[in-house]
């Protein structure tokens, strides 16, 4: 398929972040949606793939350069990236590389370089697959999701935001704003680990992003989420609380082992089987608390 394969969609630029919450509010309802295209690397293919069965096609609203989605901020211990930042500008940005590190490690793994200019951590937020890698990094900080709709602001934990496969509770006429977070501080170590089919443009069979503040042979801040070992972006929180109950000393690899089980709910695809991503999950898990100085 290429661009000039496409169906003819309409497209309009809303000036202002209030202009396009009326706009997306006051459209909703009609056929085929409205969808927003922030670096329309899934929307694209959504489109192309209605346009083939001949269905109504959404209203796309173009969001890509609108100010109040875009760019990365900190202050006072909270990090801010703007719903329309795409991969590259995460992975280039020193704010990140010194607080969150691990975003930027993730970036150089989402698709290739074509993606990685275009695709954006609010656009993976939404499309709420389980696969989805910037939504498994930074769901390792803890994050709150800042929605906009024309009923003003709120913001979720991803918990909430994320309600089953491909769904979400986020409105049809809401907007991702931002995504916050308090990272642990400098230097605190961290993981990015994607097991796929090659290293570029593979979904991942699992991909795996950890934090971690160790104090005196106990970990004391510990955030993990896994991808595509479950109908969303897999939280851990047996093995969050398995880890933070024990002394690092006290880490035992059936320990482990037995809460990462918990955790995961994997099934066989075209991408990998269900036996292979749990002993894919157990593997990571170990490697990141070998990292922090567990004998498993
Ligand atoms: C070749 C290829 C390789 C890929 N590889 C990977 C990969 O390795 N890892 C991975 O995780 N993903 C991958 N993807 C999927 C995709 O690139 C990511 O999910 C990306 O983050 C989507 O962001 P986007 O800005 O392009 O979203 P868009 O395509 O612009 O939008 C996707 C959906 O989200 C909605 N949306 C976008 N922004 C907002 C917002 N701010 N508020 C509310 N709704 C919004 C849109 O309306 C649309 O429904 C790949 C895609 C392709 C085509």
């Amino acid at each position: 398929m290429s661009v000039t394969d496409l169906p003819r969609f309409d497209m309009v630029h809303p000036e202002s972040l209030e202009a396009l919450c009326t706009l997306i509010h006051e459209e909703k309802e009609r056929p085929g949606g409205v969808a927003m295209l922030a670096g329309g690397t899934d929307l694209m293919v959504e489109i192309a793939q209605t346009g083939s069965r001949s269905g109504p096609l959404p209203l796309v609203v173009d969001i890509s350069r609108m100010a109040p989605l875009r760019g990365i901020s900190f202050d006072a211990g909270r990090l801010r990236i703007g719903a329309a930042t795409t991969y590259l500008e995460i992975e280039r940005s020193g704010l990140v590389q010194q607080h969150a590190p691990l975003l930027c490690r993730m970036g150089q793994d989402v698709g290739g370089p074509t993606i990685q200019a275009r695709g954006t951590l609010g656009g993976n937020l939404a499309t709420s697959s389980p696969a989805a890698d910037g939504v498994a990094a930074i769901a390792a900080y803890d994050p709150v999701i800042v929605l906009r709709s024309v009923r003003g602001e709120r913001q979720l934990p991803l918990a909430e935001l994320q309600t089953g496969y491909k769904q979400s509770s986020r409105a049809v006429d809401e907007v991702i704003v931002a995504v916050e977070c308090d990272p642990p501080p400098v230097g605190s170590p961290w993981i990015w680990r994607k097991v796929g089919t090659r290293l570029a443009q593979a979904i991942s069979k699992v991909a795996m992003g950890g934090v971690a503040v160790v104090d005196e042979g106990r970990i004391s801040r510990f955030g993990l989420a896994l991808a595509s070992v479950a109908p969303v972006t897999c939280l851990m929180s047996a093995t969050r609380a398995y880890v933070l109950e024990n002394e690092l000393s006290a880490v035992s690899t059936a320990g482990l082992d037995a809460a990462v089980e918990r955790d995961v709910a994997p099934i066989d695809d075209i991408r990998s089987t269900r036996d292979y991503r749990v002993h894919c999950s157990r593997a990571v898990v170990r490697a990141f608390l070998r990292q922090l100085g567990a004998s498993v």
